[in-house]
């Protein structure tokens, strides 16, 4: 039976580091989804068979509600609200790594130093992720303040939590049954995971759930070794070390360091508003018709897709914009900045679900070197991931941020509602270029004007 539960994770773990490889283009990304998930349903079979003395029946009762829930949620999700969704699913994972640790610690045989260790990692690592990513989950649902929530000497009152939580940890480990002090400790963790996210802005949540997710695959390996289950400790290390790249990527992506996200509001005063320079030069605005003239004449578009293409909802009518540039010989291309949107991957997912062809779309890398030689470039809803600021001002917050070189095109075309800034809260050169004519408008709207327009033409 051990051999056959063993092989069983075997196969579980080559599914889920086969469905990984999948993610990397996102013509195979839905099929790595299903791989990974076929893996996961092999390790729960695999578990139950292997362990008849389980409450089989209760356990896949329990699995097919958690499967149903997560189908529904999933299914009925904005794109806009999948940060959030993330956010419960990390709580999720985070908060039952916790209890299964809990539990161990004060009900089965923890008798190695080791596992008393590795039970007391997780209870913390997990309780923490749990109650920071519900704390995610309500800023970005805006039941929370997004901004920095700030007191005076708020690194201490973190930093004595942690002391306190290091003197329970001592105290347990001396003798690991006392639920009292277990109790405490979870309830510390708890709060501290509540208070290290609290000070952090709301924008910068996808960061933090990312930094968070990684705590979880931790934890969730820690369970693995306490339990002595292969496939856990798999699992744990594959998300923790996927956390931890992607929170990497995403940091990089956007120029500032993990600990500037994680500490930045720390005993700052917080001005709303605008920072930056203001340019002083002409806003030009552009009609419907002109824009539409200019695409269906040109022969090489590229589209800059933002974080106003998923406010707006506006893909599917990008897409139909791409058909009826597409039949008039238009060359159109998709420019994507790995922190377009407010996730990771964001506009990717947006234009696969309006079926816009995977081989439309360009990594940033790959697109730059076109930008000159392209007659015009449409920017939806895009602001920060086209400021030229961060390649010329070395004032600009976002100097050193790498960019998509858009000011280079011959024409550019902003489709946005109004001046505002983006994210960063800068203002952005690119609207006071002469190159550049403003079609101010909700995207969506803008685009359905656009491809009547071009249709009629
Ligand atoms: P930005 O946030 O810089 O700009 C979005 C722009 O969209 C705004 O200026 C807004 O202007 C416009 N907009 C909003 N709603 C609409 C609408 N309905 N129709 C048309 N326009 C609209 O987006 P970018 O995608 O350029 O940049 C992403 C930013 O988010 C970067 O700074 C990045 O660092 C940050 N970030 C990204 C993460 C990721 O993983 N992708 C994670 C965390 C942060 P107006 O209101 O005038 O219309």
């Amino acid at each position: 039976m051990l051999e056959f539960e063993q092989a069983g994770y075997l196969v579980t773990a080559i599914f889920f580091i086969a469905g990984m490889m999948r993610l990397k283009t996102p013509a195979r990304a839905r099929s790595g989804n299903l791989l990974s998930a076929a893996g996961m349903a092999i390790a729960v079979l695999v578990t139950v068979v292997a362990h008849p003395h389980l409450p089989w029946l209760a356990t896949l009762v329990v699995v097919a509600i958690g499967g149903a829930v997560g189908f529904l949620v999933a299914k009925r999700v904005k794109m806009t609200a999948m940060p959030q969704m993330v956010a419960l699913f990390n709580a999720m994972g985070g908060g039952a790594a916790s209890l299964v640790s809990l539990g161990s610690l004060l009900h089965a045989n923890v008798t190695v130093v080791g596992q008393s260790v590795a039970a007391l990692f997780t209870i913390i690592v997990g309780a923490i992720s749990f109650s920071g990513s519900l704390i995610a989950f309500f800023k970005l649902q805006e039941w929370l303040s997004g901004r920095p929530i700030t007191y005076p000497l708020q690194k201490w009152v973190n930093g004595g939590v942690l002391v306190i939580l290091a003197a329970v940890v001592v105290g347990l480990m001396a003798s690991p049954h006392n639920a009292g002090l277990a109790t405490v400790l979870i309830l510390l963790a708890l709060l501290e995971g509540i208070m290290v996210v609290l000070p952090i802005g709301g924008a910068d949540m996808p960061v933090v759930i990312s930094l968070l997710n990684a705590f979880t695959g931790l934890a969730a390996a820690a369970t693995g070794f306490l339990l002595d289950n292969n496939v856990l400790i798999i699992a744990g290390a594959l998300v923790g070390a996927s956390g931890t790249i992607l929170t990497q990527l995403m940091s990089r992506a956007m120029n500032r360091s993990i600990t500037n996200i994680l500490f930045g509001a720390f005993g700052k005063t917080v001005h709303s508003g605008v920072v930056g320079t203001v340019d002083d030069g002409v806003v030009t605005h552009a009609t419907v018709e002109d824009v539409a003239m200019l695409l269906a004449y040109s022969r090489k578009v590229i589209v800059v897709p933002g974080y106003g293409l998923a406010v707006a909802r506006a893909q599917q009518e990008v897409r139909q914009l791409l058909e009826k540039l597409s039949q008039r010989n238009v060359d159109v291309r998709f420019a994507i900045h790995p922190v377009a949107g407010r996730m990771p991957g964001h506009m990717n997912v947006l234009l696969a679900e309006a079926n816009v062809p995977y081989d439309k779309l360009f990594e940033m890398d790959s697109i730059n070197p076109e930008f000159k030689d392209t007659d015009v470039t449409l920017v939806i809803g895009a602001n920060d991931v086209t400021n030229p600021a961060a390649k010329n001002q070395p004032n600009s917050p976002l100097y050193g941020m790498p960019v998509l070189n858009v000011d280079q095109s011959r024409k550019i075309i902003v489709l946005k509602r109004g001046m505002s800034p983006g994210f960063a809260g800068i203002d952005n050169p690119l609207y006071t270029n002469s190159k550049t004519s403003m079609l101010f408008g909700d995207a969506r709207d803008s685009l359905n004007e656009l491809v009547r327009a071009v249709e009629e033409m």
